[in-house]
């Protein structure tokens, strides 16, 4: 099942020495995830080894075993190290104690206000990306999910949420000579990560278990601490499992479907056994996707079973509490399953205990219950068993009730009751902390608050001073280049290549030229290959004299999609084609750091999704929050946020049948707005400064950071559907 597995060099945490009593705080605030969206939480972790801070890839607990005594002994009798850390732990101890006054400060909402420690809201997903030290995602659904537990911490919103342990997680990427996508595993070791294992009373490890494929399956649990959040993780790799067992949290998205039903019968049937042994009560439950839809019918059963309702009764109930996000807008994207699947998987005895017939049972998950060739679904599932169903942009909940409209036969499709929630991203994990201070500065220390107030926040963005801004995103991108140089030496010594060529990536990218990104999974709809549809003009616009272009890529392509790692395979060569020279490059296994280098320090973020198809797409938000511009085609989420003045839009909203028209038009509109606006805006510059560029930097910044941001987000879950 399992390829290669890199073992990380082990060094078990039980020897770990105690650390120099002036230094305890670290280990304090190495156990809760707050510090990787504090100020200074990474830098003052990073500074007392930053090799070792490389090796252990970010983790601080690695870090505090691996360290050398020596150094240990250094930082603590540094006095201005000693201050930072004093205050460090201040800040934490400040954040964790005040709850109470931040839920004041942007509801006064009784129905939101209901929402208490006592009975917070459940969230449910199937993968999160808090940070890239715990390797629990795989893409934009994980790092919404990360970002939106960061915003309940933040807004002291009570929030539990629930999810699963992968031991190898999502596959890592690396490209052979011939540039073609290998993927391997890393193994995520629970007990070298700030992971507690939830006990029981006694002591003894808290299982849960489901019954799943005629056994039952047990799960430990280990809790994450984000702020003041907890994350509950479930993992079957344990003793008391037959071995297939142990693998059901093996892999994330790696297995075949069976392993799929299996997971999410874990997440959603274990995650709500897990609550209950917990002794919590949410208020509402969140299925952040359908991954977790059959926590539904476990609610429905424990009502069933204590209370003697009938399943329609019991329904009626469960529906009350559950809430649903769908994330896909293609039909064939929605997880389904084949019914003999379904039934081997879950058995004969569940149905029996919600009061079902198997065909009752079955027909849950079609849209239209009569139809015996249709497979069993959990979007439908999920939207029949919730009370509330949102997209996560304005166009997705419309591209949404077409779709679901199914269900719903006898309403018009705009009478479907599926809204919409934006997506947002997390501004302090995000953005880069040169430009938090800037924000500091000129909107004021408690600029996360003040973000929620567009016109103070517009009027503080317009004080910035041109060259301080200039400067700050000046220096983040050296920083990229200073990467993306680092980088690509390790990753051509590692495959071998002449010591010419790999010395030459010392030398690849320059500070002043125009730098693009383009990072995001390479599916078909995302059309990676828009950009090379004219390659001769595009070599044109990269290499010209007065005004050249660079650009970074990154992405991942699905192991089993040949034709997606055709094409990352033709993007990868081009780095070492002559006629590019060292103006392109590929970074390989996009992951959350990856994107935290790119995002604060493009100068242009590109995405050309074909239309409808980007749900809503987050990573141009990260892009806008650091200053960069976005030029897109007007999607998902930039389809709300362009307003003419802020970036750039590619084509236009038209949603032509043909596709091959579609993407000629759209290339050439691409092409047009490169060499016409983007580059011609870039370098006009007067003394170093490109003054028109700034302005629109701050346009961008200053009308998409309040809007497309995860506070707002979670603020409106809580007030639009939460409640
Ligand atoms: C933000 C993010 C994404 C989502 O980006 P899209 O805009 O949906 O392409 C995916 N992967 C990582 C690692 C991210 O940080």
């Amino acid at each position: 099942m399992i390829e290669t597995v890199e073992q990380p060099n082990k060094k078990t945490l039980a020897a770990k020495p105690v650390l120099p009593f002036p230094l305890q705080p670290l280990e304090r605030l190495s156990w809760n995830y707050w510090w990787c969206w504090s100020m200074d939480g990474a830098s003052c972790f990073r500074d007392i080894d930053p090799a070792v801070w490389e090796e252990c890839e970010h983790n601080p607990r690695l870090l505090l075993a691996r360290v050398s005594e020596y150094r240990l002994a250094e930082m603590a009798t540094d006095p201005i190290y000693l201050e930072r850390v004093h205050n460090l732990a201040g800040s934490f101890d400040r954040y964790l104690s005040e709850r109470e006054s931040l839920q004041k400060g942007w509801s006064t909402s009784s129905a939101v206000q209901a929402i208490t420690p006592e009975k917070p809201v459940a969230y449910f997903c199937a993968e999160y990306g808090i940070h890239n030290s715990l390797p629990l995602y795989s893409g934009g659904l994980g790092v919404l999910a990360g970002d939106h537990l960061k915003s309940a911490s933040d807004l002291g919103l009570p929030l539990v949420a629930v999810g699963l342990l992968y031991h190898y997680g999502y596959f890592r990427q690396r490209l052979n000579r011939e540039g073609w996508q290998e993927e391997f595993y890393g193994e995520t070791d629970p007990t070298q990560l700030p992971l507690h294992q939830v006990a029981e009373t006694d002591g003894e490890p808290l299982l849960v278990e489901v019954l799943i494929r005629g056994r039952m399956v047990r799960a430990q649990v280990w809790r994450a601490d984000i702020g003041r959040v907890a994350l509950y993780l479930l993992d079957t790799n344990i003793a008391a499992n037959e071995e297939t067992d142990r693998w059901v949290t093996g892999h994330l998205y790696g297995g075949d479907r069976e392993t799929r039903i299996v997971q999410e019968m874990l997440l959603g049937i274990g995650g709500v056994r897990l609550l209950r042994k917990l002794g919590i009560t949410p208020c509402v439950y969140h299925l952040n996707e359908g991954h977790s839809a059959f926590l539904t019918l476990e609610l429905t059963r424990e009502l069933i079973q204590s209370q003697g309702l009938t399943f329609a009764e019991a329904a009626k109930q469960v529906k009350q509490s559950c809430v649903f996000t769908t994330h896909t807008p293609v039909a064939a994207g929605n997880d389904e399953f084949a019914i003999d699947l379904l039934t081997r998987s879950f058995g004969r005895s569940y149905e029996a205990e919600l009061g079902l017939s198997h065909d009752e049972f079955i027909a849950l998950g079609r849209t239209d219950p009569q139809n015996s060739q249709e497979p069993y679904g959990l979007t439908p599932l999920a939207i029949r068993m919730c009370r509330s169903t949102n997209g996560v942009s304005r166009k997705h909940g419309e591209v949404s009730r077409t779709l679901w409209q199914r269900l719903w036969p006898e309403e018009t499709i705009e009478r479907v009751p599926i809204t919409h929630v934006t997506n947002g991203v997390h501004a302090p994990t995000w953005a880069a902390p040169l430009i938090q201070s800037l924000y500091e500065k000129y909107v004021g220390a408690a600029w996360q608050v003040q973000m929620r107030n567009r016109d103070l926040w517009q009027q503080g963005i317009e004080r910035i001073s041109d060259e301080e801004l200039w400067a700050a995103h000046s220096l983040l991108k050296e920083r990229l280049i200073a990467f993306i140089r680092q980088r690509s030496f390790l990753a051509r010594a590692n495959r071998g290549e002449t010591s010419e060529y790999t010395e030459a990536a010392q030398n690849m990218f320059a500070p002043g030229v125009l730098t693009i990104g383009f990072a995001r999974r390479v599916a078909g709809y995302k059309r990676w290959n828009l950009l090379l549809k004219d390659p001769a003009r595009l070599l044109r616009i990269i290499n010209d004299e007065d005004r050249p272009v660079q650009f970074v890529f990154a992405g991942k392509a699905h192991p089993q999609d040949q034709e997606a790692k055709l094409i990352l395979q033709q993007v990868a060569r081009w780095e070492s084609s002559s006629g590019v020279g060292d103006r392109s490059v590929f970074l390989q296994n996009y992951d959350h750091e990856i994107a935290r280098q790119l995002v604060q320090s493009v100068d242009v973020w590109l995405n050309v999704p074909r239309r409808p198809l980007e749900a809503s797409g987050t990573s141009g938000e990260k892009v806008a929050i650091n200053g960069g511009l976005n030029l897109s085609v007007l999607d998902g989420w930039w389809l709300e946020g362009y307003d003419g003045t802020n970036g750039f839009a590619i084509g236009n909203e038209i949603e032509a049948t043909e596709t091959a028209d579609v993407d000629a038009g759209d290339a050439e509109s691409l092409y047009r707005i490169l060499e016409q606006e983007v580059v011609p805006l870039y370098y006009d510059q007067e003394k170093g400064l490109p003054r028109k560029w700034i302005a629109m930097m701050k346009r961008s910044m200053a009308t998409l950071v309040p809007e497309f941001n995860s506070d707002r987000m979670v603020a409106e879950y809580a007030r639009r559907i939460y409640s």
